[in-house]
């Protein structure tokens, strides 16, 4: 397996998101700092939404 190339599905990124979450390393983790270049996690529901369509994702739930 090529790890250097390895991707991972929204709902794997979103399980890895939570996993780190549930240890409280969120302010230290090189990972989570990775994924949020290109996410943003919704605490509203519970998802990880791209960093370019999060405000409009936001604003929708109100
Ligand atoms: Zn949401």
């Amino acid at each position: 397996m090529d790890w250097q190339n390895m991707t991972f599905s929204l709902d794997e990124l979103e399980d890895i998101w939570e996993t780190y979450q549930a240890y409280g390393s969120t302010n230290n983790s090189k990972v989570l700092a990775k994924i949020a270049t290109e996410y943003t996690y919704c605490h509203l529901c519970n998802h990880l939404i791209p960093v370019a369509d999060f405000q409009q994702h936001f604003d929708d739930h109100y």
